[in-house]
């Protein structure tokens, strides 16, 4: 027996017809599977056999609703590049619904599913390419202990759908606590409905800061606060793994602090800490050394929505403070732990911040340097030294790094190489990996993608077989043009 699910719940759709459009996907001709995570469908509690079958193709690509789905699509609106953009929306996102999952209740949307009313000049559309990036991203991010939205799978159909070219469209299907973002609040703030951004505030602690509503003082400052902490943690986890998002503005926010809407993001290759990932992004707003800074700017904008359930804007101001210094004790944190440093000490910053400056100045490959640096513990540090070229001033660098290791009290060299292999990824999704997988799709053909897909999930391990993935890029590599198109 195959069964489709059957608990759905609707916490969102409870919200009232001010959060949303009730409608039904747009169906695509000829659906085809493109790609499945079990390990998501596992935790919906998903039938495995029913996740072969064509009930669940036809669900998750938009074509069936299934008893119990309430599809809808969410209001919302956001500043983009530094702008007020006024009304935004799911433009092509649906959700379907919530289903149990290990924490609580999990809603699943569908993303390229057709128009929606908040579709604006677009066609409610996504291609198999970007469809395959955002699927691959969000497992790759959980693997690497990332906050992120999952995705349980990606269907395609040979509908054409014109971008730069035509592609032909896929439907990925998002799942995550909630997919509310920065940009819900600023919709109901700036277009003055007080009570309903309020409503939305009380729904958010409640289900997912209920601590927040025990706190003394305001409890929507203390949601801000909670938020800017996890917001702090999740940029801190971005920079550490040289992830760069391409588009930080704040309708692509997560209030749960998730990394979510994988657009024109990448992880670095060669360490510059000025690389702009999104060739739409001309001025370098997203760079990934301003995502930081990019992050609290976000959070003010939110601070500023939340104002009107605030006492006054102290209030406001006072509960972005501690990202100032949370931020870049997380950061610290986790550099330390790429140096199989345990603790935080005083001159750590300069050690990092002196190493970044080689590398960038050596263009020196970030995920390579960190996996070899993590095998240097033991082994020689020759093949860490051979990515720079000022090798005296790496030399001198290193010995720094080892004398702090081993002025460490009972510091233990396999147990630390242990510990920075679980730390520093070998498998990354870099550009051209996701390229070649996406090529290979584009002919009907998904066992690359499946490959790769099977290594982003054990990221830390040396996989046989996998040898070719955890390489220098190849030249063709920095051509690859990642842009807003999706
Ligand atoms: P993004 O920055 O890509 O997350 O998208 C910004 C806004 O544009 C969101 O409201 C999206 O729903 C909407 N959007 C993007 N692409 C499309 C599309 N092809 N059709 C309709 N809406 C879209
Ligand atoms: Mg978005």
């Amino acid at each position: 027996m195959s069964l489709p699910p059957s608990a759905w719940t609707h916490r969102f759709a409870g919200l009232g017809p001010a959060f949303h459009t009730g409608l039904r996907p747009t169906p695509l001709p000829v659906p085809h599977w493109v790609g499945q995570s079990p390990a998501v469908a596992r935790e919906l509690g998903l039938d495995p056999a029913w996740m072969q079958g064509d009930e669940a193709l036809q669900a998750f690509t938009g074509n069936t609703v299934l008893p119990g789905m309430r599809p809808l699509a969410s209001v919302y609106s956001g500043h983009q590049f530094g702008h007020w953009a006024g009304q935004l929306g799911d433009g092509r996102a649906i959700l379907l619904g919530e289903l149990p999952g290990p924490q609580g209740p999990l809603e699943i949307q569908l993303k390229g599913a057709g128009l929606t009313p908040y579709s604006r000049m677009g066609d409610g559309r996504a291609v198999l390419r970007s469809s395959i990036r955002e699927f691959l991203c969000s497992e790759a991010m959980h693997a690497l202990g990332i906050p992120t939205s999952r995705a349980l799978c990606v269907t395609g159909s040979p509908a054409p759908v014109r971008r730069e070219e035509i592609e032909t469209a896929a439907v990925v299907t998002r799942v995550a606590p909630s997919f509310i973002r920065f940009g819900h609040f600023e919709h109901f703030s700036h277009s003055g409905q007080h009570e309903q951004l309020r409503t939305l505030a009380d729904f958010v602690i409640d289900h997912f800061y209920p601590v927040c509503r025990e706190a003394p003082g305001n409890p929507y400052a203390a949601l801000l606060e909670a938020v800017s902490a996890r917001t702090a943690e999740m940029v801190a986890q971005w920079q550490a793994v040289g992830f760069c998002h391409g588009v930080m503005n704040t309708d692509n926010m997560s209030i749960l602090g998730l990394t979510i809407d994988y657009g024109p993001f990448q992880f670095l290759d060669a360490f510059n800490p000025a690389h702009v990932c999104n060739h739409s992004d001309t001025g370098g707003r997203y760079a990934y050394n301003r995502q930081p800074n990019i992050a609290y700017w976000n959070l003010f904008a939110l601070g500023q929505a939340l104002l009107p359930l605030m006492d006054d804007q102290q209030q406001a101001l006072d509960a972005l403070e501690p990202y100032k210094a949370l931020m870049p004790a997380a950061l610290q944190r986790r550099m330390n732990a790429k140096l199989g440093l345990a603790r935080v000490e005083d001159g750590d910053s300069e050690l990092t911040d002196t190493l970044m400056k080689l590398m960038a100045a050596d263009a020196v490959d970030f995920t390579i340097f960190w996996r070899r640096l993590s095998h240097a513990v033991v082994g020689s540090l020759e093949p860490v030294r051979d990515l720079f070229l000022q090798r005296e001033a790496f030399d001198a660098w290193a010995a720094r790094w080892r004398a702090r290791l081993q002025a460490h009290p009972g510091f233990d060299a396999d147990a630390t190489q242990a510990q920075m292999r679980r730390t520093n990824p070998q498998i990354v999704l870099r550009n051209h990996l996701g390229e070649v997988a996406i090529q290979r799709a584009k002919q009907g053909d998904f066992s690359e993608l499946a490959r790769l897909q099977n290594a982003l999930e054990h990221p830390f391990e040396a996989l046989p077989g996998h040898d070719d993935l955890a390489g220098f890029p190849p030249d063709w590599a920095s051509q690859i043009e990642i842009s807003c198109s999706s």
